[in-house]
């Protein structure tokens, strides 16, 4: 008896719930966005600069929250961590000879991404001379990025240039490879040919790890993907710095990560599955070089990326006031205009990023897609022209308006659905009109 009245009161129960689930669609609220970008901002992540382990923690919650959404694993991985590699080289024992005769360490300067190489003649290599009438500061910018095996005799009388060239090319520098081909060898001389040359180089190469957070969601079309993305990394603890030395990054861009996290959650649990895929990623690496976005282009066709929604400082009010954000590059594509029709009705606004002097769009993740032809924009409301806490310790959770910012992720959320169910399409960038 007990038995039948649990079961009968198992089949009224399932229905009941799926009722109710289909009557609540899910919502992006104050309170998890409040508790997200909380979290990300706080002490304990000691500001997200990379090769910390304040970063890691970030990553870890990071992961966590993608759990609790319920994503996907991108294609080919079976986590959420998407780690790689990057290089730092630093120039370790050089041994250079022409015509039999070791050159001296202050004579010669090396730029070269090897571990080791050898260049046992003059076999394949490219001999090149600066002459005292040539420009050697121009020069140097066009021989530093050639490919190949350069040498380049240069005359005495850039002695002084080269010797700050030279200091330069000491100092560590980051690669995203090893390339144990290409490199170019300057030499100090008033010679102009040779016979025979020997270079042996062994530089100090230490690999570091770097991760991007990923995850996605399937769709009817898996070639087709709607990207969102925001950088989780930020600038760390300053040493030596008086007072408040905690980058905190909360703007910037704790605020656009939790922007992903909240719309991975809100689309995750619609009841339906998209009609386009759905990616969401936080980069690495923003504030030291790109490499996070980098890598992650490099591990997709971009010509399946529909658009890309990049979210950049969505913390406090944007100078049109509220309820409005503004887009980088809105003339690149049309995106922008679509987000504007589709929240057309509603209390929101879009609008053409107002700082167009800051060349904004090329100073965040977009742009490493956008130069694959991808629409991919930022989207942000900081008045970063007279903002006081960018890039300072003062960039705090304090300082933000989650009222504001839970309604910005809400309007995004509202305006990529046309783009997520395929009835809007932007057009491509074009990257040969791209810096
Ligand atoms: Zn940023």
């Amino acid at each position: 008896m007990k038995k039948s009245l649990i079961s009968m009161l198992g089949v009224l129960l399932i229905p009941l719930f799926t009722f109710t689930s289909c009557q609540q669609p899910p919502e992006i609220n104050l309170e998890d966005v409040t508790r997200v970008i909380t979290t990300l901002a706080s002490d304990e992540m000691e500001g997200r600069m990379i090769f910390t382990p304040g970063i890691e923690k970030a990553s870890q919650f990071i992961q966590e929250e993608f759990k609790a959404a319920g994503l996907e694993y991108l294609d080919g991985m079976n986590s959420y961590n998407q780690q790689f590699n990057i290089y730092s080289i630093a120039p370790g024992n050089v041994i250079i000879s022409i015509d039999g005769k070791v050159v001296d360490a202050q004579n010669f300067l090396t730029i070269s991404k090897a571990e080791s190489l050898e260049w046992p003649s003059l076999e394949g290599v490219n001999v090149l001379t600066v002459t005292a009438s040539d420009n050697f500061q121009t020069k140097y910018g066009e021989i530093s990025r050639m490919p190949g095996k350069n040498l380049v005799l240069v005359d005495p009388a850039h002695k002084e240039f080269f010797g700050r060239v030279k200091g330069f090319t000491l100092r560590a520098s980051r690669a995203t490879e090893v390339n144990n081909e290409d490199a170019t060898v300057m030499v100090l001389t008033s010679q102009t040919a040779m016979k025979n040359l020997s270079v042996k180089i062994d530089n100090n190469v230490t690999a570091q790890s770097l991760s991007n957070v990923t995850g996605k969601i399937s769709g009817n079309r898996a070639n087709e993907i709607v990207l969102f993305g925001a950088h989780y990394d930020h600038l760390g603890i300053r040493e030596g710095m008086e007072g408040d030395n905690l980058f905190n990054g909360a703007n910037d861009d704790a605020s656009g990560t939790t922007a992903v996290i909240a719309l991975a959650k809100y689309f995750a649990a619609m009841n339906k599955k998209p009609e386009r895929t759905i990616v969401f990623v936080a980069f690495t690496a923003e504030e030291s070089g790109g490499y996070g976005s980098k890598h992650f282009s490099e591990q997709m066709n971009p010509d399946e990326i529909v658009a890309m929604f990049n979210i950049e400082m969505i913390g406090k009010g944007a100078k049109e006031g509220p309820n409005t954000a503004w887009i980088t590059g809105f003339e690149k594509s049309s995106f922008g205009k679509l987000l504007q029709e589709a929240v057309e009705g509603t209390e929101f606004t879009f609008y053409p990023d107002p700082y167009p002097t800051q060349n904004l769009f090329y100073r965040s993740d977009n742009a490493t897609l956008a130069r694959l032809g991808v629409p991919a924009h930022s989207i942000s409301t900081t008045q970063i022209d007279i903002d006081e806490d960018y890039h300072k310790a003062s960039d705090e959770v304090s300082t933000l308006d989650m009222e504001h910012m839970t309604n910005t992720i809400k309007a995004i959320a509202k305006a990529a659905e046309g783009m997520i169910s395929g009835a809007q399409t932007p057009t491509r960038v074009d990257p040969s009109g791209l810096r």
